[in-house]
């Protein structure tokens, strides 16, 4: 039930975080606040395919 996905930050749209997850524990799209080097803060990061 584990899935590898990608997280991309909201603002620049950038590949930021690569990570696993549950399919069991989150069946929808993550979404996190993580930081970005590019927009220098913390955005909402968002999983992509
Ligand atoms: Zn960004």
């Amino acid at each position: 039930m584990r899935v590898k996905i990608t997280l991309a930050c909201n603002d620049c749209k950038q590949r930021n975080y690569d990570s696993i997850k549950s399919k069991k524990n989150n069946p929808d799209r993550l979404e996190m606040n993580k930081y970005c080097k590019f927009c220098r803060k913390h955005t909402a990061h968002k999983e992509t395919k």
